[in-house]
Order: C-alpha cells, then sequence, then structure tokens
C-alpha cells in the first residue's frame, strides 16, 4: 500500500474556457438538477460501450468474470455519491485533456451567448451545448474521479471543487473503470437542489432517465422491516431494455429521454422517427431530429451522425457513413443484424450493406420531414428555421435526391412580406403565360427587394422567391430545373414576361429602339470595356436607368464573392450593362450622342450609369474615388 507521500499530488489549472463552464455550473440556478446523475449515468455507459467494442479484438482487455455494470453508493454520513462503472476508464493524459478541458467546437461562442443572456436564459442555453461531467457541479461542492484504464497498471485520482484549479494524482483502482465522487451540496429543495443522499431519490432519477441503458445499474438498499431490523440488498435500478427493439407501447417522454442520453442534449427532441427496415437488410432505426441547431452545426469537426449498432452491441458513435453531410443533424441509433460485428471505420466508407443502409435512413428521414410538413406545418417550420440551411447542401451533394429535397424546401418570396412558401405552392401560383420559376439571390431581404432587377416582375405582378442565405448561391449555380419549370434568376439571362402577345409586342417595340441605339451601345460598350461584357437594352427595367445581369451559365457576383473568401481563384466575371429603354437618362445621352459622338462627357455618363447599377444591387464600386469626383463635377454643373 502507497503512503500519501510517495505520490506526488500535481495542482493544474483548468483551461479558461473550462473555468467559465464550471463557474456556471456551480453558481447558475438551475430548476432541475438530477440530470447531473443522467450525465454522469451516460459517460458511464458510453465507457463501458467502448470497452465491449475494443474487447472484439482484444477479449483480454475485460478480465474473466466481469460483469459490464454501473454500481451507485451512497454514503448518507459522509453525504456522498459515487457512480463506478468498470468500462474503459481513462489515462492520466486523458484525464487531463479530457477533464481538464473542453474541446467541443463553439465553447467559446456558447460562453459569449450566455454571458449576453445573462442568469434568466443561461439553464436553457447550457442544456443545448450539453456538459456532461461538469453538470456534476451543480450538486457538488467537490467532486473526485479515480480511474484506470483497461490494460493500464496504475489509476489516476483527479479531484477539484468546482473553482480555478484541479489536483491530479497517482492512486490505486483494483480493475479497470471510473469512479466519480460527488461530495453532495446541503439539499435545497426551493432552488431544485434534492437530496441525493437518499436511495429513494436515486431510484427515481435512474428510472426516469436512465433506464434503458443497455447495463445493470446496481445499488446496495436498507430495508427496514416491521420489526425494525435492517438488511441490505443489492437491486438492479433499470429494465435496461433496449427502447429501439421495444414492441409495447413507448411513450414520448421515454423517448425523449433516450434522446438526451445519446446527444447530451437537454432539450426535447423535435421529432421522433421510428423504423423496422425489411428487406435484402434487416435494421432498426431510432432516430432523432433536434428541435434546435448546434453551435458546431457548421464546423470541420462538428459531430455527424448516428450510433450504429450490430445485434444490440454498441459499434460506434457518429457513424458518418450512415448519414449525407446534409442530414448531420439527425441523432439516434441504427441497428444491424446483418453486418459483421468487427467492422471498423476503415471499411465502413466502402461496404456495399453500409451504403445500402445509408440509402434506406436517408430516404427515412427525407419520408418524415415530408409527412411532417404536410401534417404539422408549424412543427415543420420550427425545423426549418433550424436545419433548412443544411438540407439545402444536399440539393447539390445529392442529385439523386433532388427533387425530393426541392419539395421539403421554404423559400422567402416577394408573394409574401413574413410567410415562406414551397415551390409547389408557387407553381400554383405562376400567372398565365408565365413559364418559369423566378428567383433573386442576394445578401438580404431587403437588398433583393430593392433590387433593379425586380421591377419588371414586380410590374407584371409575377412572384419571385427571395433566396438571402449564402447556400443559396451554391445550389442555384447547379440546379436548373424543378418539375419541368426552369428556375431562372431575374438577375441572368434575358427575361420575357407576359403571355405571346404580350412578348411579341414588347419585343416589336424593343427591336425599333435597339436600332435606334445600336450605334450608342456600341460606343458605349467599347468605353466600359474593362468592367462589362457589353451594354444593351433591358426588358427588366421599369423605374431605375440601369442594372448589370449576367449570363445564364455565369458565377453570380455574391458566389463570386463566396469563392474568393474560401481563398479560391476565380476569373473575373464580366456582366452585362442593360439600360431603361424609357429612361430620361437613355434619351439625354442619345441627344448628347447624336450631336458630337466625340463629347468626352459620354465616358463619364456611361462610368456613372455602370456605378448607378453596381450601387442599387449593393455592391461595391471598383474606383469610388473617381466615382464621386464625377457624381461632384455633375452637380456642380446642375446647380443652379
Ligand atoms: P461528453 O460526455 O459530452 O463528451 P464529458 O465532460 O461528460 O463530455 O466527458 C468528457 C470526456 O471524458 C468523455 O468524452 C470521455 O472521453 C471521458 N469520460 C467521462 N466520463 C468517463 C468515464 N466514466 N469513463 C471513461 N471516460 C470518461
Amino acid at each position: 500500500m502507497s503512503t500519501a507521500h510517495e505520490h506526488t499530488i500535481e495542482t493544474r489549472e483548468f483551461q479558461a474556457e473550462a473555468r467559465q463552464v464550471l463557474d456556471l455550473m456551480v453558481h447558475a440556478i438551475y430548476s432541475n438538477r438530477d440530470i447531473f446523475l443522467r450525465e454522469l449515468i451516460s459517460n458511464a455507459s458510453d465507457a463501458l460501450d467502448r470497452l465491449r467494442f475494443e474487447a472484439i479484438a482484444q477479449p483480454e482487455l475485460i478480465p474473466a468474470d466481469t460483469e459490464l455494470h454501473i454500481a451507485i453508493a451512497v454514503d448518507k454520513d459522509a453525504r456522498t455519491l459515487s457512480i463506478s462503472d468498470n468500462g474503459i476508464g481513462m489515462h492520466r493524459d486523458d484525464v487531463v485533456s479530457l477533464i481538464g478541458t473542453i474541446a467541443k467546437s463553439g465553447t467559446k461562442e456558447f460562453i459569449r451567448q450566455i454571458q449576453d443572456a445573462r442568469n434568466a436564459a443561461a439553464p436553457e442555453l447550457i442544456g443545448q451545448f450539453g456538459v456532461g461531467f461538469y453538470s456534476s457541479f451543480m450538486a457538488a461542492d467537490k467532486v473526485a474521479l479515480i480511474t484506470r484504464h483497461a490494460g493500464d497498471e496504475t489509476a489516476t485520482k483527479w479531484e477539484s471543487s468546482g473553482e480555478s484549479t484541479y489536483t491530479i494524482e497517482e492512486a490505486e483502482r483494483a480493475e479497470q473503470g471510473t469512479t466519480v465522487i460527488v461530495h453532495l451540496k446541503q439539499p435545497d429543495a426551493d432552488n431544485g437542489l434534492a437530496d441525493y443522499a437518499q436511495a429513494w431519490k436515486i431510484k427515481e432519477v435512474v428510472k426516469k432517465y436512465s433506464d434503458f441503458v443497455a447495463y445493470p445499474i446496481r445499488m446496495d438498499v436498507e430495508h427496514t422491516n416491521d420489526k425494525d431490523e435492517t438488511s441490505v440488498e443489492t437491486e438492479i435500478l433499470n429494465s435496461m431494455k433496449a427502447i429501439w427493439l421495444r414492441e409495447d407501447e413507448v411513450g414520448n417522454e421515454e423517448y425523449h429521454e433516450f434522446y438526451k442520453h445519446i446527444s447530451h442534449d437537454w432539450t426535447e427532441p423535435l421529432e421522433v422517427i421510428r423504423a423496422r427496415m425489411e428487406g435484402v437488410l434487416l435494421y432498426r432505426l431510432l432516430l432523432f431530429i433536434p428541435s434546435h441547431a448546434p453551435l458546431d452545426l457548421f464546423m470541420r469537426d462538428a459531430r455527424h451522425g448516428v450510433q450504429l449498432y450490430v445485434k444490440r452491441i454498441f459499434i460506434m458513435d457518429d457513424c458518418e457513413a450512415l448519414l449525407p453531410p446534409y442530414l448531420r443533424f439527425v441523432r439516434g441509433v441504427v441497428d444491424s443484424e446483418d453486418l459483421s460485428l468487427n467492422i471498423s471505420r476503415e471499411i465502413l466508407q466502402q461496404d456495399k450493406q453500409i451504403e445500402r443502409m445509408r440509402m434506406g435512413v436517408t430516404g427515412k428521414v427525407l419520408d418524415e420531414l415530408g409527412a411532417m410538413r404536410e401534417r404539422n406545418p408549424e412543427k415543420y417550420l420550427t425545423f426549418w428555421k433550424e436545419f433548412g440551411r443544411v438540407l439545402k447542401e444536399g440539393l447539390f451533394q445529392a442529385p439523386e435526391k433532388r427533387e425530393d429535397l426541392l419539395k421539403l424546401c421554404l423559400f422567402a418570396s416577394t408573394f409574401s412580406a413574413t410567410d415562406l412558401t414551397t415551390l409547389e405552392d408557387y407553381v400554383a401560383r405562376m400567372k398565365d403565360g408565365q413559364t418559369d420559376v423566378y428567383y433573386m439571390t442576394g445578401e438580404s431581404r431587403k437588398a433583393v427587394e430593392d433590387s433593379p432587377h425586380l421591377e419588371a416582375f414586380r410590374a407584371k405582378g409575377y412572384e419571385v422567391l427571395i433566396l438571402d442565405e449564402p447556400v443559396d448561391e451554391v445550389w442555384t449555380a447547379s440546379v436548373f430545373e424543378f418539375e419541368g419549370k426552369r428556375l431562372q434568376s431575374v438577375g441572368k439571362g434575358d427575361v420575357e414576361l407576359g403571355t405571346d402577345d404580350e412578348r411579341k409586342q414588347a419585343e416589336e417595340s424593343r427591336k425599333e429602339q435597339r436600332e435606334i441605339h445600336a450605334s450608342l451601345f456600341e460606343c458605349l460598350s467599347a468605353k466600359l470595356d474593362d468592367c462589362v461584357k457589353e451594354v444593351r437594352l433591358s426588358a427588366r427595367l421599369t423605374e431605375s436607368p440601369a442594372c448589370l445581369v449576367g449570363e445564364t451559365g455565369d458565377l453570380s457576383p455574391q458566389l463570386e464573392q463566396l469563392l474568393r473568401a474560401a481563398n479560391q481563384t476565380v476569373p473575373l466575371v464580366k456582366r452585362i450593362l442593360e439600360v431603361n429603354a424609357d429612361h430620361e437618362i437613355l434619351r439625354k445621352l442619345q441627344a448628347i450622342y447624336d450631336a458630337n459622338r466625340e463629347d468626352p462627357c459620354i465616358e463619364d455618363y456611361a462610368r456613372l450609369l455602370y456605378g448607378l447599377a453596381v450601387l442599387a444591387e449593393g455592391g461595391q464600386l471598383p474606383d469610388p474615388a473617381a466615382f464621386s469626383k464625377r457624381v461632384a463635377s455633375v452637380m456642380v454643373v446642375a446647380m443652379p
């Protein structure tokens, strides 16, 4: 037996973010602190899963006669509660890196949000972030952890009272696994702090939150008979039924608890998807759509994927191969009857069975989303606001699912200032003679609405979809059709609005005007050769003097900007300057040109016209100084 002075006790500081999160745990007011126990049991259950998985290849990791389990022990006098598992355990370095720091993406952002929200919203935000082990400080003055990694000789002890430091030292532990000892605070019912030294309370919490945990959760419980004699019995507190296998009625509440167990999210999921898939392959799935987007949804190292089980044995977390990236927000379990237990992450990506399962899982999720959209539009809207941006990535990642995904998309449109529309509803509202679905991309709804490109559409009463998210720039570059209707940007190509007759008429009158202005436009094109492809007459303007448009296959200016921001080399895309045939400016410019084709002011006006078109769509002038000089000189001339 070693004595204390043989060990060196090292005191270390928590990483700054970890300290801030801990501080929230210790000081914020929570209405429900029971969940700390759920978090510790989840961690224990994960550790057992991992050991069982490692032992498939290395059976010696699990000593003979070991039953994988979780044990809870209460010491009423010392006021401690300990949760032990004989799972994989941690090396000393793991303890430092996993427990002393928070490596989660989005931690900084999360802390900032909490600080902004002050105390009131803090519990809810923390719930969304999920901070497993640290939640024990909601109920503890001090927490100790003793752990020994499977295969290691020595153990490590960690201890902290949740302030700025923790201690770490070598320790002993009879077998592999981890024990967390929670030194309980005094109970405080008014602040949601129950007495966790009471066996009945522990039983209640385990039953409620952790019933489906796949390992027995044992506890010694004292019983007193009518003769006042006490005896101690070891009870198993959970039923251990894999919830996705149960054929009996499972209440939503149970599903929700299971979701929280696997996702480390403390809020209810938006939707539960349950299915038994039969066919070439047999598998079950129990999936969840969270009710809010996690902070790391758009980060490179975001968690992605569902848990994979094979015949009820946990194989891995975050199995990316079972879900396409545009469904990365889905959580849950897929349990296969056919895969081999030895399947590894490396071979997953090429495995034909996995590929087939991915298709099945994807189809099921999209079907359920479609059903939600029809049955419960309000709920679907919540989903869309949280995850629509991610789902849209599928439009360019998964051409085979494009039609299904387009039907699931909701868009803002000029039809309503507040409501979103589906493409099907848009098509149903199309005007007589309208053949295409029109959209405009831009930075914001306002930028799109103010843009001159919409003028003719507005005049004709044509609806235009407003696409104002960065991802819209990307998918519209590769999706050109919905159910046989062209998807047409109002900022690109020619626009032909109205019935056949109206179009014929418009074309006639434009032909005339084109002839009148042909020589002037040639001259303007030459003067602006460095910035535009061509100057031509516009069919889309009713009020503004000019606008810039692209050709059908061109990158939009926003996409160009996005690509540049992502450090890609993008060739400069010149666009077309369209001039309003009915505008005074064109009439007067034509007069100047007719009087003297060499008049130097023609170039000035051409540059001003180009500048106005850039500004009207919210763009950046290539040479703001030259532009403002020209405006100033025009003002001088115009002022009386
Ligand atoms: P999370 O569980 O969300 O990852 P925690 O703060 O609860 O966050 O735990 C951090 C990490 O510490 C876990 O991911 C795991 O690697 C390790 N850990 C926690 N508890 C245990 C345990 N009982 N056994 C083994 N490892 C554990």
